[in-house]
């Protein structure tokens, strides 16, 4: 079974299962079981996990499902998150020695300042396009009038806390100036332990760049080393694909099982309103920029892409996808090494499409919700701020939110406005993750075929069925001489 198709059906059990468990932690569960506070009692370890647990033996029965059901929870928290150590442990390697040697190779400099230029140019304009896209749904739709002030009041009540702690994280932000001087590391180790990525792709360049400029014979053996640890690498990046749709599943079931049905309920108009400009950019604006400048089918290119699509999905990390993404855009898609490994990493780091338009809807939604006209201007600010907020934006979990604090700011939009769509920001969340690498994986297709580095799509396809077909006939193989030996 292709790999895709597996890691869909991890992806399908794992609702299905978080959505049970979800179902069973009713109110009537928690006090059946004499649980005071659930989130406690989810969480906790050693003797405050005693202590959550006071019941007095009422409904031993309940007691015991609940239990199971917080193991089944616990267990795949955990798995989920050993997936995610393994796939940032490849994430520094696989860029570091992956980009220095496709700069090596490339060998022409002025080449690779035209991909960087071009490679930025498209990353803000569909950045742009896609608040374009957020804020005209968000005005016609408005998921915001007429929401029910009890309900926002209760909502604003019991987020309180969490939304202070993102606005005071925004607070602490650095300037622009900072974040730009901020792409060339001080210390290149530093950079790479740290996982500064931006810092890793311009220490990888510079050292590409070094190595063009001498002698061949000098430069060869490191190339080559870089060339045979990018291999290793990606050697690494099959094992983990192939756990992938186990950890997807892991991954999945945590997070429905936490989320809170009844604010989903109250805030599905804004919801929808996300998903569905979610969906205009990943199933009309990418295909037709595809079409427009590429010669990739978009059936190909959804084929090629789509096990980083749904590792996205799953882990709302563009920055964990990044090795998976490079994966399939160089080995499926067929873009080579110097452009994949330089505008993949680049993009996971600075073009997020999907929480550009996420930021663009939820400034609208709470302005609405507050009565609060935005005019032409104001909308005009929101695509600034949200463009450069996008870019400032880690590539990891939960950070959108945080950076909308900057678009509200910036349009005087009321900040506790955050603790109202907290309750659904994960799930969003996962929905934009898929977009921002959906949107990278596009710019690497266009980047690629106009400067002639993308393999015919027909032969890539060709290639990878063929070695899948040699590799299904290896095991079966394999079997019947174990069978014949056993
Ligand atoms: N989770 C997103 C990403 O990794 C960033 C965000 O919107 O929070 O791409």
């Amino acid at each position: 079974m292709a790999l895709h198709w597996k890691i869909l059906i991890g992806l399908v059990l794992g609702i299905v299962v978080g959505i049970g468990i979800n179902l069973f932690w009713t109110e009537s569960t928690w006090e059946a079981i004499g649980v005071q506070e659930p989130a406690t009692f989810l969480s906790a370890t050693g003797p405050e996990r005693v202590a959550t647990e006071t019941g007095d033996g009422v409904n031993a029965a309940a007691g015991f499902v609940a239990k199971s059901a917080r193991f089944i929870r616990n267990a795949n928290d955990f798995v989920g998150d050993l997936f995610m150590r393994l796939l940032r442990f490849i994430a520094v390697p696989i860029v570091l020695f992956s980009l220095i040697a496709g700069v090596a190779s490339l060998n022409d400099t002025a080449k690779l300042g035209r991909i960087g230029g071009k490679t930025i140019g498209i990353y803000l304009t569909t950045t742009a396009l896609a608040i374009t896209v957020g804020l005209l749904l968000a005005n016609i739709i408005g998921p915001g009038r007429g929401f029910r002030e009890d309900v926002r009041t209760t909502l604003v009540e019991s987020q309180a806390a969490s939304a202070g702690e993102k606005i005071a994280r925004a607070e602490t932000r650095p300037t622009p100036w900072e974040v730009m001087l901020d792409i060339v590391p001080e210390n290149p180790f530093a950079a790479l332990a740290e996982t500064q990525m931006l810092q890793v792709v311009c220490a990888s360049l510079l050292v590409g760049v070094g190595l063009t400029l001498l002698p061949r014979e000098k430069a060869s053996p490191v190339v080559v080393l870089c060339e045979s640890m990018t291999e290793v690498i990606i050697k690494i990046v099959h094992i983990v694909l192939a756990l992938a749709p186990y950890a997807v599943f892991a991954l999945i079931v945590p997070v429905l099982s936490d989320l809170g049905m009844e604010v989903l309920l109250n805030l599905l108009k804004y919801c929808v309103t996300v998903v569905l400009g979610l969906a205009i950019m990943i199933f009309i604006v990418y295909p037709t920029i595809l079409r427009i400048f590429t010669r990739v089918p978009y059936r190909h290119f959804f084929w090629a892409i789509s096990p980083a699509q749904l590792l996205a999905f799953s882990s709302s990390s563009s920055g964990a996808t990044l090795p998976v993404t490079m994966e399939c855009c160089e080995e499926r898609l067929g873009a080579h090494d110097e452009v994949g490994s330089f505008v993949l990493p680049l993009g996971a780091t600075i073009n997020m499409d999907g929480t550009a338009l996420y930021q663009g809807v939820a400034a609208v939604f709470i302005a609405q919700m507050y009565g609060l006209g935005l005019d032409v201007s104001d909308q005009l600010t929101i695509v600034l701020t949200a463009t450069l907020a996008s870019i400032g934006t880690a590539a990891v979990p939960g950070v959108g939110i945080i950076m909308l604090v900057i678009v509200l700011q910036s349009v005087n939009i009321p900040l506790e406005g955050i603790a109202v769509i907290l309750g659904v920001d994960r799930i969003l969340d996962m929905c934009r993750t898929m977009c921002n690498v959906t949107g990278d994986c596009m710019v690497c297709a266009v980047v690629a075929d106009t400067e002639n580095a993308l393999e015919d799509p027909e032969k890539v396809r060709a290639r990878y069925e063929e070695a899948q077909k040699r590799l299904d006939e290896y095991t079966r193989e394999q079997e019947e001489f174990e069978k014949a030996a056993g």
